[in-house]
């Protein structure tokens, strides 16, 4: 993908500062952190959502994600490791890796009201499938 930064990143157009790599993978460190230490671990084949992405791809990032998160845990003066995707910045799929602090959690999202008692079971209706 030739606008996205974060092949572009891969390709070495743009610096970051590395913390793992492989042939099919890179960590590196978030260029705007929510914690010390945040950083981003990213497949190098551009793929914009994480569904889309071949389980095989999912499971070696998130085998490598682990293996990452006991290096901070054990490195960094952190009380866990916090995890997420979210992905509405960079259309690339990374996970953020964030050592965290207790209680240094940044707030929580606002909690919301379904509008009747039967509308959480209407949505729990079109999620409900078939996984194979
Ligand atoms: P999101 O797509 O919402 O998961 O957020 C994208 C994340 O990528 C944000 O935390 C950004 O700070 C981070 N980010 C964007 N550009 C760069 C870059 N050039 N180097 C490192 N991190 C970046
Ligand atoms: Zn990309």
């Amino acid at each position: 993908m030739d606008n996205c930064i974060f092949c572009k990143i891969i390709k070495g157009d743009v610096p970051c500062i590395k913390i793992y790599e492989d042939d099919n993978f890179l960590a590196f460190m978030d260029i705007y952190p929510v914690a010390k230490g945040h950083a981003l671990l990213i497949p190098k084949k551009h793929v914009e959502w994480m569904q889309d992405c071949d389980d095989d791809t999912i499971s070696k990032s998130f085998v490598l994600t682990k293996k990452l998160m006991s290096q901070f845990k054990n490195n960094l003066s952190c009380d866990f490791v916090q995890i997420g995707v979210v992905g509405e910045q960079v259309p690339h799929f990374h996970i953020h890796i964030i050592p965290q602090k207790n209680n240094h959690l940044l707030p929580r999202w606002p909690i919301i009201s379904y509008d009747t008692p039967d509308e959480i079971i209407e949505y729990a209706k079109k999620i409900q499938g078939h996984i194979e």
